[in-house]
């Protein structure tokens, strides 16, 4: 198993998307200092410097129910409990893991230079990100949606031309934006999700759009309560896949194995339910694994 130990570069992609980010903490950045474990298997950090084995994995750390830094210091969401079992499967056990902050811009990035074994960051499988890096699954099937202010409406893709929206850079859902849906509407791109949310509670923005199982974690936030909603459009179909390096094909097969027995013997089915329930996010079956070639 490779064994890759973040870089200077990378903690500093960290810190800075970290003071960016909604959810930073008065400890957050502080990644590595011994924080409470979590409960689904999170680590204080995992062994950089200690010389131990363990891997690398970059997660988000401000989506709720997929990938989220609490303020306590544990990771939490269905990606960390797929990470964590994928982890396992490979021989590492959840305090050998290193959680490093994955933000949609970076994950190519951070796989090209070695800065992480794998990525589970609510990572679409496409084409365009397959020349530079590999997948492994697909694990899980989202959609794109428009998340509102509760009282506003958007009856269908024709409206979505009129509204300014709130996307990240890098991301499938601000390409799809400009490529398909609404090439005329105003697009405003952050680092983070996180960072639309204050545009849409003060109407700088009509609506954010990424993908619904990201978006029903921010609305069922208890800060968000009665706030915003899914406007309910099925925009597109995004197949989350597991980043590696490009030709790892030992490691992707490894990956997908243990994709595989997550989904037979019912973890999966607890993970999502687990961080995704809470929303009322209905989820779809396993999608089948398509990353075999
Ligand atoms: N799943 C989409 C993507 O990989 C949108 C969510 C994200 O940015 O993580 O681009």
């Amino acid at each position: 198993m490779r064994i890759r130990k973040a870089t200077a570069l990378a903690a500093t992609v960290l810190a800075l998307s970290l003071t960016a980010t909604a959810c930073g903490t008065e400890d957050s950045g502080n990644n590595d200092n011994g924080g409470a474990a979590s409960d689904n298997g999170g680590s204080d950090g995992g062994d950089a410097g200690s010389g131990g084995e363990g891997l690398t994995i970059g997660i988000k750390f401000d989506q709720p129910g997929l990938g989220l830094l609490t303020p306590d210091g544990e990771y939490k969401g269905l990606d960390v409990d797929v990470a964590t079992y994928i982890a396992n499967e490979l021989g590492v056990e959840a305090a050998d893991i290193e959680w490093l902050e994955a933000p949609s811009p970076e994950r190519e990035n951070l796989i090209m230079r070695g800065d992480v074994d794998l990525v589970v960051a609510t990572y679409s499988i496409t084409d365009a990100r397959k020349e530079s890096i590999s997948f492994a699954g697909p694990y899980f099937v989202a959609h794109q949606d428009l998340l509102i202010r509760v009282d506003d409406e958007v009856a269908g893709e024709d409206d979505i031309n009129d509204l300014t929206l709130c996307s990240v850079t890098g991301s499938t859902s601000a390409q799809r934006v400009k490529d398909e849906v609404a090439p005329d509407a105003a697009l405003h791109e952050f680092g983070t999700y996180s960072e639309c949310l204050a545009g849409l509670e003060n109407g700088t923005v009509d609506a954010l759009t990424t993908d619904d199982a990201i978006l029903a974690g921010y609305a069922a936030q208890p800060e968000h309560e009665g706030k915003f909603k899914l406007a309910g459009l099925n925009l597109s179909d995004e197949y989350y896949g597991v980043g590696l390096a490009k030709d790892d094909t030992e490691l992707r097969d490894q990956v997908n194995a243990a994709i595989e027995k997550m989904v037979d013997d019912g973890s999966w089915a607890e993970f999502v339910e687990a961080n995704l329930g809470p929303a009322g996010y209905e989820a779809e079956a396993a999608p089948e694994i398509t990353e075999t070639d």
